[in-house]
């Protein structure tokens, strides 16, 4: 089912507007869609089911990523979120106990002013999912930085 929407998504049939939307237009669906989830289940409630959510797309994406070794996975991993415009994903730490990943023009939070909160919990599930498929277990991820709390770059911690 999972991967069905995956390829359902891939799909686009627009032949006068294309593929590309503004990130504004992206930045609105999601941070309006965040604030009336907010609404509903709370602060916490709305973060944890965007995590879910991108941990599931995580878990997905690893079905064409995976590599038996970590450094080419996430060089994989890279260069799709280059090439898909998600941000420029740069391994900060790389160790048994953690993963420190800095996710530099970060589609959501780069040059957003100070807002007081970090709001990739999106990205933060899909770095989830990508380590859970590679490790075979769940792991722990949270957003250490974000342009959203004035911490000049998005940061995804992972306890492996
Ligand atoms: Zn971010």
């Amino acid at each position: 089912m999972k991967q069905d929407l995956l390829k359902a998504i891939s799909s686009v049939d627009r032949p006068q507007l294309g593929e590309d939307i503004p990130i504004l237009i992206f930045r609105a669906f999601r941070l309006y869609s965040g604030e009336y989830l907010k609404e509903i289940v709370g602060d916490k409630g709305a973060s944890m089911l965007f995590l879910n959510a991108g941990r599931q797309l995580g878990l997905s994406l690893a079905r064409n990523l995976l590599d038996e070794d970590v450094n080419r996975f996430l060089e994989k991993v890279s260069d799709f979120a280059k090439e898909e415009k998600l941000g420029i994903l740069v391994v900060e730490d790389l160790n048994k106990e953690k993963a420190v990943l800095r996710l530099d023009e970060c589609i959501t939070c780069s040059g957003m002013p100070n807002i007081g909160m970090r709001i990739c919990h999106f990205e933060t599930g899909i770095v989830a999912g990508l380590f859970e498929a590679f490790l075979g277990k769940r792991v722990k991820a949270t957003e250490t930085k974000c342009n959203a709390m004035g911490e000049g770059t998005c940061q995804v911690t992972v306890e492996l």
